[in-house]
């Protein structure tokens, strides 16, 4: 087994005193090494004793120049030094031996008991600065094995540290401040100028890569507060994202093309027969039953074509508009068609959020929520639609919900709602309503939800509908979750 007690080398060049110490020391249990000369107190210090207890007059080289040159070996740097002198050694001295890097120092005569207490604190300092460096090692090689380039920023916005990554990002040379290594790598420092208290998060084309940067608050007991700077290669997400997205888009296109073709073809083979059978048909009467008929069909094509259309149109850039009053426009129109039914849809506004979005399309989304919900309305009852702003996982915007007190959703209908051709309304119905209105909802970085009761006496829906404020802008760094 390895001898596990500290190593002392006693350097100097008269026998008495190098007997005495080791005496003393080895009582404490301490193991020695004698050694008489300068050159000999480097060489052995290769072996990396614990401590040197170093003369300062020896008969080759100045006891100040074993230390420094010691000291400044990176190998041997964290060799305890403790200098002896004799007894006339002026401050000068001790601050000279100070200087050369020397962790210790007393003069002579040294009494035992001083000599091991001394010997002693150093190797407990010693021992506390490797556990700290050996600490501080693995930090920093832990930081530096993460593939996001990290960076600490203080109260000052000085970078203090970064690892790695960072250094191969932002490199070669990093600048002491950080808004400006921001400025130079992403074209802006907007993340530093955020309040320093609240996370901050965006993505910056830098090119034709896709970088995300987080600015993340620290605040620590000991330190000033500072920040923690994360930049993100996310390219590849990117690239999969959009090609993910694309491939949707190509198959909820196919899928409408296949399902309008379906939907069409229904109505316009029956227009075909009842058209044959009024040609044919030589009774005023019956040819006027397969008219009426058959104009039922085509309203019916027209219903189809017209929804899937609009889906398809508005090719006008998006505008800032008032979603309170948009939605109150809809609410307007489609409040005689429910008094008819005997139905009121009232609208409760408070002061909303302006969004960017397409009019007619938002229009469109809201008319056939209000719709729906004026059917499912029993007669006598209202149809409750609300808008108000609201706060949403950070992300300001305006939450809208239709509510009304109809006979609610059965659970086996709920999963297929918001499939194209989806209706319980057989022929008075699309079922393209909900459809169109979610992909139009996503399109403007929103979402779309129900809540629904089929509870004999206590029944209804709300749909609920949130915009963030930015709107169709709103994609960069806003993630809509589930619709
Ligand atoms: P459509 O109204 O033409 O049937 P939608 O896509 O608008 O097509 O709606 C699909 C189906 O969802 C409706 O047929 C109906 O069964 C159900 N639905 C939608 N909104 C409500 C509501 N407010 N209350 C009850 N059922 C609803
Ligand atoms: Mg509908």
């Amino acid at each position: 087994m390895a001898d596990a007690r500290p190593r002392i080398l006693i350097v100097d060049d008269r026998e008495e005193n190098r007997y005495v110490m080791c005496r003393v020391l080895r009582q404490s249990g301490y193991d020695c090494t004698e050694i008489s000369k300068g050159s000999e107190a480097l060489q052995a210090a290769q072996s990396l004793p614990d401590l040197m207890i170093l003369d300062v007059q020896l008969p080759d080289m100045s006891g100040y120049e074993v230390c420094r040159q010691i000291k400044h070996t990176p190998q041997t740097a964290q060799i305890s030094i403790l200098q002896i002198s004799a007894s006339f050694i002026s401050s000068e001295d001790r601050a000279r031996a100070l200087e050369a890097g020397a962790d210790g120092y007393l003069t002579h005569p040294i009494e035992a008991m001083v000599l091991v207490a001394t010997v002693r604190s150093l190797l407990r300092l010693r021992k506390a600065e490797m556990v700290a460096r050996k600490a501080a090692d693995e930090w920093q090689s832990t930081f530096d094995s993460l593939s996001e380039a990290l960076a600490l920023v203080d109260a000052e916005g000085r970078l203090v540290r970064w690892n790695l990554a960072f250094g191969e990002m932002c490199g070669p040379c990093i600048d002491a401040n950080a808004a400006a290594l921001l400025e130079r790598v992403l074209g802006s420092s907007e993340g530093l100028r955020h309040s320093a208290s609240e996370r901050f998060q965006a993505e910056y084309s830098i090119s034709h890569r896709t970088v995300l940067l987080t600015v993340e608050p620290i605040a620590s007991e000991a330190n000033e507060p500072g920040r923690v700077l994360v930049l993100n290669d996310i390219t590849d997400r990117k690239l999969a994202e959009y090609a993910l997205r694309t491939a949707e888009k190509i198959a909820a296109t196919g899928k409408l093309a296949h399902a309008i073709a379906h939907e069409i073809n229904n109505p316009l083979e029956a227009l075909t027969n009842l058209l044959y059978l009024a040609r044919t048909s030589e009774d005023l009467e019956t040819i006027q039953q397969f008219i009426t008929h058959a104009s039922s069909e085509v309203e019916r094509i027209a219903r189809i074509t017209k929804q899937s259309l609009s889906f398809q149109r508005d090719t006008q850039r998006p505008m800032v508009l008032d979603i309170g009053q948009l939605v109150e426009d809809v609410v307007g129109v489609y409040q005689r068609t429910a008094a008819a039914r005997r139905v009121k849809v009232v609208c409760q506004r408070k002061p909303s959020l302006t969004i960017r979005g397409f009019p007619g399309q938002l229009s469109q989304i809201f008319s056939n929520l209000v719709r729906n919900a004026a059917e499912a309305a029993p007669p006598g009852s209202n149809v409750v639609v609300r808008v108000r702003p609201i706060s949403r996982r950070g992300h300001e915007g305006t939450r809208i919900t239709i509510h009304d007190c109809g006979r609610g959703i059965p659970l086996d209908v709920r999963k297929q709602l918001f499939d194209p051709f989806f209706t319980t309304k057989e022929l008075k119905g699309s079922g393209l309503g909900l459809w169109v209105s979610r992909n139009l909802v996503m399109k403007h970085n929103g979402t779309i939800r129900f809540r629904s009761s089929t509870r004999e006496g206590a029944s209804g829906t709300t749909f609920e509908v949130f915009l963030p404020v930015g709107g169709i802008a709103a994609g960069n760094g806003y993630d809509p979750g589930e619709g």
